[in-house]
């Protein structure tokens, strides 16, 4: 007889779907899905989801469950989902994650949960972010809205709130959530459900952080945004729009107002390169600022072609060859690029390092990305050119950027480290009339951290956990995310944000 961790016994799933490839959901051609920025991936029907649930063999390791950051109960969730019992997924599911609808569609679900499926060993891996999207998609067509059942007597080890807290149940306590991403959003979720009253305050015109303004519409329509806010708002939350704390209102009036703070601002700092001529030339910005226009001109229905920081006609350079982006190229293709070209500084096949015994292993290939496989159709080619960076900006007479010169990159390994270095002579120039930097963020504005007068640590971001978990070392102030973390995920995020509230649950209730 075999054993699960809990001293209960295995039962192995009676007939399951021994079929190779994972399901099918229907899809959106590829034509036809150059020609809109909608959402890509579709949701599984009730049969094929059905039919997915059935290749999930339950096993008793849970690998999957471990490999979530969140630790959503996996094999659970879909057990209630075989049974039959899509509402009861649900609640499983949200014993975890405050909001699967997000991370079923954005989480690098190969490099996290389906990872280690069991199924992948001789086959495809369960689609576990599918069978997500459907069972969070079937609650909110089920008209239950939020909170679902409330999470008492939670079973699983993805429990992190346990027993006590019934959404019902009001503390009287009020915390100021400052930043509306996936981290404010979450703790605001998880500080609902402990009964707390929260107000999230946001510097821009509309919540959702880097889910709004920053992932693309074709990973995660703003309507899934929207409904999560409008939720929200119907569990009580209320959102302060257009608010930048630290320059609007004060930290002390916040520290006045409210029992605890939370800064969950996020990191915006893009990290920019030092390409000569590039300071002043106009036609190069971040990929955020690109992104951000996109989604805005999409959203207030206005002229996608005039906007005007809009790759339509031109030929784009992007440096970063990371999931920004490629954002950035799948939204190049769609507003009519003349060509698209992504550098990236490290090597295609890198290697990694273990501290301890020095060793290196070939990383996998990088991750399925939906917009490579979009540049191939459109240009014949992977955009996609590594080793190499932009070491100078040509301008015309008028000051836009003209062409870029690049040059290749050699990697050097010692035990611990890769290093790149120019190869001289290898120089050549390239044709670009927009430059879009995505090389990743630094840390928090300093507006926020020096006006509440927290403490940062060398990368800049906020440093927590003195005496009191996720506590800064000012008083009754905490943060988390990206602002604390550095630059992440969203379900890493969320996962922090709800640790995050744990925490401050703790702190109001002693
Ligand atoms: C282009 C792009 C694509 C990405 N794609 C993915 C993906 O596919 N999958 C994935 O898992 N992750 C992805 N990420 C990473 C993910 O979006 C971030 O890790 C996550 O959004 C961080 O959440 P956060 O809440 O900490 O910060 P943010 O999302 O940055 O939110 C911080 C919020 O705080 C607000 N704020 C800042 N200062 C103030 C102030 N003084 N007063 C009021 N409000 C303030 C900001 O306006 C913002 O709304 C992507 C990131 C980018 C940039
Ligand atoms: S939260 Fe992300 S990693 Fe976890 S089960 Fe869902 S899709 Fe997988």
């Amino acid at each position: 007889m075999l054993l699960m961790q809990d001293n209960t016994q295995f039962v192995p799933v009676e007939n399951p779907n021994m079929q190779e490839k994972r399901t099918k959901a229907a899809t959106i051609s590829l034509s036809e899905r150059l020609g809109t920025y909608n959402e890509i991936e579709t949701t599984y029907s009730k049969d094929e989801a059905e039919n997915e649930a059935d290749r999930c063999l339950k096993c008793p390791t849970h690998w999957c469950q471990k490999m979530c950051p969140a630790g959503v109960p996996v094999t659970d969730f879909i057990a209630a989902l075989r049974a039959g019992n899509p509402e009861e997924a649900y609640r499983l599911i949200r014993t975890a994650s405050a909001f699967p609808e997000f991370c079923s569609r954005v989480c690098p679900k190969e490099r996290q949960c389906q990872s280690n499926c069991t199924r992948s060993i001789n086959s495809e891996a369960v689609s576990i972010s599918r069978l997500e999207r459907f069972v969070t998609e079937t609650h909110y067509a089920s008209g239950n809205g939020e909170p679902a059942t409330p999470p008492t007597n939670l079973p699983e080890a993805g429990d992190h709130r346990g027993a006590e807290c019934a959404p019902s149940k009001k503390s009287g306590k009020k915390v100021a959530v400052i930043g509306s991403g996936p981290s404010g959003l979450a703790a605001a979720q998880f500080l609902t459900d402990y009964g707390h009253s929260v107000t999230v305050y946001e510097k821009d015109d509309r919540p959702g952080g880097l889910l709004e303004y920053g992932i693309p519409n074709m990973k995660l329509e703003k309507g899934v945004v929207a409904r999560k806010i409008d939720s929200l708002k119907n569990q009580g939350v209320e959102f302060v729009l257009n608010t930048a704390v630290g320059k609007d209102v004060s930290p002390e009036e916040l520290k006045g107002s409210f029992d605890a703070v939370v800064l969950a601002v996020g990191t915006r700092n893009a990290r920019m390169i030092s390409a000569e001529n590039m300071a002043d030339a106009k036609g190069v910005y971040t990929a955020v600022e690109y992104l951000t226009q996109t989604t805005k001109t999409l959203l207030d229905g206005g002229d996608m072609a005039g906007r005007s920081i809009s790759a339509a006609g031109k030929n784009v350079v992007i440096v970063g060859g990371g999931d920004t982006g490629n954002d950035c190229v799948g939204t190049a293709i769609r507003d009519g690029a003349l060509s698209v070209t992504q550098i990236e500084m490290l090597p295609k096949h890198r290697k990694t390092f273990e501290v301890e015994t020095p060793r290196m292993d070939p990383l996998p290939d990088e991750p399925h990305s939906t917009s490579q496989e979009e540049a191939k159709v459109k240009f014949s080619e992977d955009p996609h050119v590594y080793e190499t960076t932009v070491k100078a900006v040509e301008k015309d007479a008028s000051g836009n950027v003209a062409a870029v010169t690049v040059i290749d990159l050699e990697a050097r390994y010692d035990a611990y480290r890769v290093s790149m270095s120019e190869v001289p002579g290898t120089e050549r120039t390239i044709p670009c009339d927009m430059l879009l930097i995505a090389a990743g963020f630094t840390g928090p504005e300093k507006a926020v951290t020096e006006a509440f007068g927290v403490s940062v640590n060398e990368r800049t971001n906020i440093i927590v956990g003195g005496s009191v978990p996720y506590m800064t070392d000012v008083d009754k102030v905490f943060a988390c995310g990206d602002c604390h973390t550095g630059q992440s995920l969203v379900c890493r995020t969320m996962t922090d944000a709800r640790e995050c509230a744990k925490a401050v649950h703790g702190y109001l209730s002693e």
